[in-house]
């Protein structure tokens, strides 16, 4: 039996569990998912651990996507992001991926929006706005990244080829652009009547994607679908890198429909 699992803390409450062991059961594989919660500063000792014990693969959540980084041999995404979420063991020395950046264009093919060429906002510049902001560049987009704190706007533009960064005064670009990501923890339960855009710049030729998964339907969704925009809710996203975190460990198509399934069932 393989055994692959989620290194984070906290993991208490994580979908990635439901959702790769449909994966393991629709495809008839001899494999548990599980989760690991070291202490904060013993990321790099759990990955050594995990290793010595045989686990598969590793996907890597708050607080240690950047703590280990020295712990693995990166892959040139997540060099370049500076991030790692998914860790395979199959190599020695392991090696380190972010899912998150396929996560973000997988998730918007599958709604049939393409990307190349095309002008894109993201709100936020955490730890998700910097996953979607290379996404949406590595694929062609002309990227804008507005946030609160406008340092870390222009920081984060400042790696992302071609990205503009500005504040939150800067949202009314929304308007000209035909895609708009949040990125940010706005809209989120508890504060489910927050929303990160005025509902006054969406429109009908603007593709949504809330990163926010908890409510599945934001008032950011609500409100881009009542401007007659395509909407991408976050669970799409957070199924994709899961896909592609599987693709990765195991060389095999991902049963996207069976993931997804256990994905929503979790979710609810
Ligand atoms: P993070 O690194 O803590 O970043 C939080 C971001 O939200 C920052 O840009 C922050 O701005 C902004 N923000 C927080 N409160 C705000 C407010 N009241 N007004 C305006 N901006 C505010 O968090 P993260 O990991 O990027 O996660 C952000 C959201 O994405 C969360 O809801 C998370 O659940 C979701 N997420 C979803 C997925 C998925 O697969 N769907 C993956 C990762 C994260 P400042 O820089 O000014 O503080």
């Amino acid at each position: 039996m393989q055994v692959f699992g989620l290194l984070g803390n906290p993991v208490g409450h994580s979908l990635s569990p439901p959702m790769h062991e449909a994966a393991y059961e629709a495809l008839d594989i001899d494999a548990r998912y599980v989760t690991f919660e070291p202490d904060r500063d013993a990321a790099a000792d759990a990955v050594a651990a995990a290793e010595t014990l045989g686990i598969a693969g590793l996907n890597v959540t708050i607080p240690f996507k950047q703590d280990i980084l020295d712990a693995v041999d990166l892959d040139d995404v997540a060099r370049r992001i500076g991030a790692v979420n998914t860790i395979d063991f199959s190599t020695t020395p392991p090696r380190g991926y972010n899912t998150d950046v396929a996560g973000v264009e997988r998730a918007f093919a599958h709604h049939g929006v393409s990307i190349d060429g095309r002008d894109a906002v993201v709100v936020g510049a955490g730890g998700a706005g910097r996953a979607a902001a290379f996404a949406l560049a590595d694929a062609g987009a002309s990227v804008h990244i507005a946030n609160r704190t406008v340092e870390r706007a222009e920081s984060l533009a400042a790696d992302v080829p071609g990205a503009t960064a500005g504040g939150l005064d800067t949202l009314d670009c929304v308007a000209d652009a035909d895609i708009l990501l949040n990125a940010t923890s706005v809209g989120m339960e508890p504060d489910v009547d927050e929303t990160p855009v005025p509902a006054e710049h969406l429109h009908a030729d603007l593709a949504v994607l809330d990163a926010v998964y908890s409510p599945i339907e934001t008032r950011l969704l609500r409100e881009a679908a009542e401007a007659g925009a395509t909407t991408i809710d976050g669970a799409w996203m957070l199924l994709f890198q899961g896909v592609e975190a599987f693709e990765t460990w195991t060389g095999r198509d991902a049963p996207v429909d069976a993931m997804n399934e256990a994905l929503r069932a979790a979710l609810d």
